[in-house]
C-alpha cells in the first residue's frame, strides 16, 4: 500500500515539481520503509544523509534531527546592511533590524523539500509571503507575462528583449529545463527564475 503524500503548503505537486519520486527504500531519518524519496536531500553537516522520506521532511523531524535546512528564502537586497569591523572593513552582511521575514519562511527552510535545480536556488517570495513552487517552466508560461513578471525575468536572467521571450514561447507545453517557476499566492505574479546548468 502506498501512503498518500503529505500536503506541502507551498508545493501543489511535489512530484511534478521534481522534488521527489516513487522509490522504495529505507529512510535514513525514521528507518522506515518509504515509497517516495526526496531528491534534493538536506543541507546539513551530516553529509551521510542520503535518503529522506517526504514524511520526515513534512513533520520537521529531519531538519531537527540533522540540524539542517532544505531551502533558503531569498532576502531582499535592500534589507541587508554591511557588518563593519573596528578598522572600518566590511566583514559581511546582516539583515537590518526589524526586517520581517516573509510569511512561510520557516516552513520553506525546515519543512519543505529542497528545490532540485542546476544551481542552488533561493525560494522566492512576493507580497510578503513565500511563493508556491511549480518546478520547471514550460514555453506557455512565457506567454502573456505581466509587466512585473517580465521585469523579474529580466532582472534574474540573460533575457533583455521581447524576441528572446518569444523564442521561449515556442516550447509550448514542453518543459524548459533551465527555468523554474514560482507563483505569488496573493497577486498571481509568475516568477520565472533562470537556472542555468
Ligand atoms: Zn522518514
Ligand atoms: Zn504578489
Amino acid at each position: 500500500m502506498t501512503k498518500k503524500l503529505p500536503k506541502f503548503e507551498y508545493v501543489p505537486d511535489p512530484i511534478k515539481a521534481g522534488m521527489m519520486e516513487e522509490s522504495k527504500g529505507i529512510c535514513d531519518c525514521c528507518n522506515e520503509n518509504h515509497y517516495y524519496i526526496c531528491l534534493g536531500g538536506i543541507y546539513s553537516k551530516h553529509d551521510d544523509v542520503i535518503n529522506l522520506c517526504p514524511w520526515c521532511v513534512f513533520s520537521g523531524k529531519a531538519s531537527k534531527k540533522y540540524d539542517g535546512h532544505f531551502n533558503m528564502v531569498d532576502i531582499d537586497k535592500n534589507s541587508m546592511e554591511p557588518v563593519v569591523d573596528e578598522q572600518g572593513k566590511t566583514t559581511g552582511f546582516r539583515t537590518i533590524e526589524g526586517y520581517q521575514k516573509p510569511i512561510g519562511n520557516d516552513e520553506i527552510e525546515s519543512r519543505t523539500p529542497s528545490i532540485v535545480g542546476y544551481q542552488e536556488q533561493d525560494w522566492r517570495h512576493h507580497c510578503g509571503e513565500c511563493c508556491d513552487f511549480h518546478g520547471r517552466a514550460i514555453g506557455n508560461d512565457f506567454k502573456n507575462l505581466s509587466q512585473s513578471s517580465k521585469e523579474i525575468l529580466q532582472e534574474n536572467s540573460y533575457i533583455d528583449d521581447e524576441s528572446e521571450i518569444e523564442e521561449l514561447q515556442d516550447f509550448g507545453m514542453q518543459e524548459i529545463p533551465y527555468f523554474i517557476k514560482f507563483i505569488c499566492r496573493h497577486c498571481d505574479t509568475i516568477l520565472l527564475i533562470y537556472d542555468p546548468n
